[in-house]
């Protein structure tokens, strides 16, 4: 439908042929639809008792996981719709690092009530407005509910450390890796002013398959996972004085075709000689600062190699900028990009520098360094796969406790704080007038999903869980929540189930954006790609929509359609 009638019913040609459009109610309809769809695939994947899902991408790669984020970011979805709830995930990722299945639920939710009020002639303005306005009394509600707590005490941090690893496949080892978690976050928190905060990526994570997770340990220092360059070389350095070097230690080879002309023997003799006069000249440098061990980001020569080694120093080549980075940090030296630059000032230093055999690779170990800013969590597991679903368990269980470090409230979770701000909620709805009171008791409705589905997941009955839970907390206990473990509602607090505010109150704010900005759609134009790639499953829309930028504006940024309709 690529013409307008005018008022004189002259068809104008607005889009060109091969341009698609769906407007008002259909539109609506299909967005709905399809953000619906992405909430009920991550759904059954909530909570200690959720499924996990097995991805294969085109290549027959496979990723088993039970993480949001990541299945929704595996699955390549087209939906204009879809991708915002996609979106969402990882912004929530990115924000607090976990809940986000919980964000993808919610959105669905949220979506499926609007859904009725718009077919009881709601218009989805007045339900934006609505959710809005109980969107933000939801986080005060829960700011209200939360309990400030010291933001380095170590027992609580364990607990949300522990929390977040309970729905994963990294439970039976939490007590250990949280352990672990805690344990690197407080050795790189900086304090300022009574305030934490963490840098994540001061955290180096290495994983290695090959052996079973408890295995997993934490490193005082740097782990590369490269090996000592030549055999000669020391395995072992105590007291090591460090040198980091992102030049190459090796002649460059001129760009251009240069060509040298060697007629007899001598001459090859004297081009070698000079060659390893150079390469003597560069490792003299480095012996010069006093270093004991050189870690290079570029290669290092053969001739270079038999050198240093010849020295006793302890080199290791190729090490990637971003441990470079984390060495420099931990062990206090500075990256020198010129050799005649290396003085013994510039230097770091490590109680240990050694070579170690994880399975069947050796690692060198930068340990025991003089600002333990810097901290390597080894993972280990069975497998390839199960390890890499142990980093994005370990992910989010770092960034929780880092988010409390950071913002020291804590809420209950099993489905506790979302059940405490929907009937928070629905009493101020009453105050309300007209149709927005609609939407701000459907808000409600869709909070109460979060229990809902945990207790489905749980193979519990639903509905009876949920009112059970109500009337709990109406009696003023704030701390009840379903222990999906125990397969009951109790107290969440006694039960260690405590989650940062900051998640919480990310879920909301994220889900009721992506709700809103999609209800707000009334009309979806599918631009014609001239040679794009043919349309996309199931005679959808084509490809090309999904070009719409994530942000389509942000919230309230969308240019009012109304006019169109
Ligand atoms: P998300 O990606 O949203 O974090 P999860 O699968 O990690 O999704 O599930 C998180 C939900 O599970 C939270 O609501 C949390 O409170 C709840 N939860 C975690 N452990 C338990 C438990 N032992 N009992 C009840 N609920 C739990
Ligand atoms: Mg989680």
């Amino acid at each position: 439908m690529a013409a307008q009638a005018t008022k004189a019913n002259m068809p104008v040609v607005l889009l060109k042929d091969g341009a698609e459009q769906s407007k008002g109610r259909d539109a609506q309809k299909n967005n709905i639809a399809a953000a619906k769809i992405i909430a009920e695939i991550v759904h059954t994947s909530l909570g200690p008792r959720g499924m996990d899902k097995m991805l294969v991408d085109s290549l027959g790669d496979v990723t088993i996981t039970n993480d949001g984020a990541t299945i929704l970011k595996e699955i390549d979805v087209q939906h204009p719709a879809a991708k915002m709830l996609v979106e969402i995930s990882k912004t929530t990722d990115n924000e607090v690092g976990d809940g986000t299945t919980s964000a993808v639920v919610l959105a669905g939710a949220l979506l499926e009530h609007a859904e009725s009020l718009i077919t009881q002639e709601v218009h989805p303005t007045i339900i934006v407005d609505g959710y809005r306005k109980a969107a933000k009394k939801a986080k005060q509600f829960l700011d209200n509910m939360a309990e400030k707590v010291p933001a380095n005490d170590k027992s609580t941090l364990l607990k949300i450390a522990k929390t977040s690893m309970q729905t994963k496949l990294v439970r039976k080892d939490s007590d250990k890796l949280a352990e672990m978690v805690v344990k690197a976050i407080l050795s790189v928190a900086e304090k300022t002013n009574e305030k934490y905060a963490v840098d994540i990526d001061d955290i180096k994570v290495e994983k290695k398959p090959g052996s079973s997770i408890n295995e997993s340990s934490i490193i005082r220092g740097i782990v590369l996972d490269k090996e000592i360059v030549h055999s000669g070389m020391p395995k072992k350095v105590t007291d090591g004085k460090i040198a980091l070097v992102n030049t190459a230690l090796e002649i460059n080879k001129t760009e251009t075709d240069a060509k040298i002309n060697i007629s007899n023997p001598q001459q090859m003799k004297s081009f070698l000689d000079e060659e390893n006069k150079m390469l003597k000249t560069m490792v003299d440098k480095v012996i010069g600062s006093g270093a004991t061990v050189v870690l290079c980001q570029k290669g290092i020569d053969d001739m270079a190699q038999h050198y240093l080694s010849k020295a006793g120093i302890l080199a290791v080549r190729r090490v990637k900028e971003s441990d470079m980075t984390k060495l420099a940090k931990a062990t206090g030296a500075r990256i020198v990009s010129n050799l005649d630059d290396l003085f013994e000032k510039d230097l770091g230093s490590a109680e240990l520098i050694q070579e170690k055999k994880v399975e069947e690779d050796n690692w060198v170990f930068v340990e025991g360094c003089k600002h333990p800013k810097s901290v390597t969590l080894l993972l280990r597991a069975g497998s390839q796969r199960v390890v890499d679903e142990v980093e994005r368990s370990i992910h989010d269980s770092l960034m929780v406790v880092r988010d409390v470090m950071e913002y020291p409230s804590i809420v209950a979770g099993g489905g506790s704080p979302e059940t405490f701000a929907a009937t928070k909620i629905r009493n101020w709805a009453k105050s309300l007038e007209g149709r927005e009171q609609l939407a701000v008791e459907k808000f409600a409705d869709a909070l109460e999903s979060i229990p809902l589905a945990l207790a489905e997941n749980a193979g519990m009955d639903p509905i009876d869980t949920l009112t059970n839970l109500r009337s709990k907390q109406i009696k003023g206990e704030k701390w009840i929540g379903i222990d999906v473990m125990k397969a009951k509602v109790g107290n969440m607090q006694t039960s260690d189930i405590i989650e940062p505010l900051a998640v919480k109150q990310q879920i909301i704010s994220a889900a009721s954006e992506a709700a809103c900005m999609i209800l707000r759609i009334d009309d979806v134009i599918a631009t014609a790609k001239s040679a794009g790639p043919p349309p996309g499953a199931e005679g959808g829309m084509p490809p090309g929509m999904g070009g719409m930028p994530p942000g389509m504006g942000g919230m309230g940024g969308m240019p009012d359609m109304g006019g169109m309709m």
